[in-house]
């Protein structure tokens, strides 16, 4: 058996077409900050996609660059002024940040109403009640992608294999709040191979290329690789090893072209919604 692909980029363009249109309907465009420090190329991209998109949606878009020896007193300035900026919206601040500032005073002096990728501990914490808030892009992404599957996901054996805060601890919760019986995995785990033979869902947020072997993924598994590794000849892949995991499972994104495209998505939803609001 030979999985189906999930076209990522297809969907993440069917979901941006709709929120263009939309857009058009508000009152007030939607505005969307991002800022980068320093110059790290892989950064970089991101935000120039995010950028991009964002004006080819209709969005309000800027762009903050500040140099990497930014001190985090002139980083949180820039954070707040964008908080008391009624035509900003949302606000990014491109991770990883420089030493000598500190992510969790970036994320929380971030207007919770603003924090469109959803890592103020405001957001996690309404995530975690169920209850109302932004949720985090990339795994905002997953569950889209694994709704169009059209396979059922209420009281399936899934696995999150990483536990950071912007990707798999919220996965976690997204999937328990879809039924699903969830295993998250970490450094420390012993035996990654069987647990992930277990598991009829498989999402792997690592960020080490092709770890998750072909071999451990049980038979017409939904397979979503959130990992995006650059190997030393240029390429990009992700953390499954893709070609033999492909023969087995039912479902797999593949790297590029999966789980990115949607993350920027979902951003930009979240981005509307704050305009909404
Ligand atoms: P982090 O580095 O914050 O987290 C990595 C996690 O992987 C940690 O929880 C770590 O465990 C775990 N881990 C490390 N080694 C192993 C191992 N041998 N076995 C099992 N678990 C292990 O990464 P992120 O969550 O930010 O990102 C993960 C990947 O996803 C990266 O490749 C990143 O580039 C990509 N990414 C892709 C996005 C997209 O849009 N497609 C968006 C965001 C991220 P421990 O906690 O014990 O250290």
């Amino acid at each position: 058996m030979s999985a189906r692909i999930l076209d990522g980029k297809a969907v993440a363009a069917e979901i941006t077409a709709a929120l263009a249109d939309r857009a058009k309907t508000l009152a007030e465009t939607p505005g969307l900050a991002v800022i980068l420090v320093g110059e790290d190329p892989a950064s970089q991209v991101y935000v120039r996609n995010k950028g991009k998109t964002a004006e080819r949606l209709g969005y309000r878009h800027w762009q903050i660059d500040l140099p990497a020896d930014t001190t985090e007193d002139r980083l949180l300035a820039e954070v707040r002024r964008l908080n008391d900026d009624p035509k900003v919206h949302g606000i990014l601040v491109q991770f990883p940040v420089p030493k000598q500032i500190r992510q969790e005073r970036v994320v929380d002096t971030i207007d919770p109403r603003k924090d469109v990728d959803g890592l103020h501990p405001r957001n996690a914490g309404l995530l975690a009640q169920r209850r109302d808030g932004f949720v985090p892009c990339t795994p905002a992404g997953v569950m889209e992608l694994l709704k169009r599957t059209g396979e059922p996901l209420s009281g399936r054996d899934a696995i999150v294999i990483g536990r950071s805060n912007l990707v798999g601890k919220p996965m976690v919760q997204l999937l328990e709040q879809m039924d699903c019986t969830v295993t998250l995995a970490h450094s420390r785990t012993r035996d990654l191979a069987g647990h992930v033979q277990r598991a009829e869902i498989v999402i792997a947020a690592v960020g080490r290329a092709e770890m998750v072997k072909g071999a451990w993924i049980r038979p017409g598994a939904l397979v979503i690789d959130v990992g995006i590794n650059r190997l030393p000849d240029g390429r990009l892949v992700g953390d499954v090893e893709f070609a033999a995991a492909r023969e087995r499972a039912a479902w797999i994104t593949p790297v590029p072209g999966g789980v990115g495209p949607m993350t920027i998505a979902m951003l930009m939803a979240n981005t509307l919604r704050a305009a909404q609001r």
